[in-house]
């Protein structure tokens, strides 16, 4: 069990690991984790996590709509961690509770500051289940938002239907009180995973957030256009906005256009940037 074998090796201390593993596999997976959750225990502690901002497009106007905050760990010898590195071992110890809230609590400090610039400004975080399915998370969400007075319509939350779909019930009564709160809902990477047009009708999301994977070969692969045409009406006839993700070229913009997509994001748009704020308009195709 890599559970407790994890265990064992972190009581035994870092100099003194004995493990018995029965397969190589095993033991380098038990090995990685071990050294992810002292990363991220260490950069928690330390305060060593970081936001990027990547710009959301509005097709219609070609303004920036919002933004997507992206979290980034550095470490003490200057490197920097992407979350496709560490957010699977955080999901799975119960850590990403502690990296959402600290990216909740800059994310509010960053909108707080750009509001006082342009007060309608958005940003959208994203939200683990773990998080999501944890009864002190509204709890905390109240707090920082009464302690930051930022306007709570500016935030916006990305979950993923896997998140949602464990506890169809509570997921639905827990996002209504969020939005009750003011914040609105975003679905994340819809497409892979459960992908039914029945949770997008019964989530009160108010984005819905195409996934990178029928998005970056669009300009050739047939099958990824129908899905996109589908799902576009799809969410459109349940009164929900659509989003492109991995938008990588123009030509991939004029279709989604052709597609009556929403928004767009991706690197065509622009990158993930430690400066929030930054591109207000783009032309772009
Ligand atoms: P996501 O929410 O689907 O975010 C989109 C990912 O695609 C980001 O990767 C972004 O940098 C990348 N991306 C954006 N445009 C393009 C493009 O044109 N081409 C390509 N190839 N990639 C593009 P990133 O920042 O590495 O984040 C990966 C995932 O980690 C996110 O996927 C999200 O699920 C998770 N994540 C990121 N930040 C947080 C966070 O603060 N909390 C939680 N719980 N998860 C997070
Ligand atoms: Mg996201
Ligand atoms: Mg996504
Ligand atoms: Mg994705």
């Amino acid at each position: 069990n890599a559970d407790l074998a994890l265990f064992r090796a972190k009581e035994s201390g870092r100099g003194n690991l004995h493990l018995y593993a029965p397969d190589e596999g095993l033991m380098e997976r038990v090995l990685n984790r071990v050294y992810w959750v002292d990363k991220i225990e260490q950069a928690l502690a330390d305060d060593q996590f970081e936001l990027y901002f990547q710009p959301i497009l509005s097709l219609s106007d070609n303004k920036v709509s919002h933004y997507e905050a992206l979290v980034r760990m550095h470490n003490p010898t200057g490197d920097l961690f992407m979350p496709i590195e560490f957010i699977g071992v955080a999901e799975t110890t119960g850590l990403i509770r502690g990296i959402d809230r600290l990216v909740l609590h800059k994310a509010i400090a960053a909108l707080a500051e750009l509001q006082l610039k342009t007060p309608n400004s958005k940003l959208s975080v994203n939200l683990s289940g773990r998080s999501f399915s944890n009864p002190r998370w509204l709890e905390l969400l109240q707090d920082e938002l009464n302690s930051s007075g930022i306007n709570p319509s500016g935030l916006i939350f990305e979950i993923t239907e896997t998140a949602a779909v464990e506890d169809m019930a509570s997921a639905r009564a827990l996002m209504e009180k969020v939005i009750a709160l003011g914040c609105a809902f975003s679905l994340d990477d819809f497409g892979v995973g459960f992908a039914s047009f029945d949770y997008l009708k019964q989530l009160p999301v108010e984005y819905v957030k195409i996934d990178g994977s029928f998005i970056r070969n669009l300009a050739t692969s047939t099958d990824d256009q129908l899905f996109v045409k589908a799902l576009v009406q799809a969410a459109h006839g349940f009164g929900k906005k659509t989003v492109a993700e991995f938008v990588e070229n123009a030509e991939i913009v004029q279709l989604l256009r052709d597609y009556g997509v929403d928004y767009a994001q991706g690197y065509h748009i622009g990158k993930p940037d430690p400066v929030f704020g930054l591109i207000a308009r783009r032309d772009i195709g």
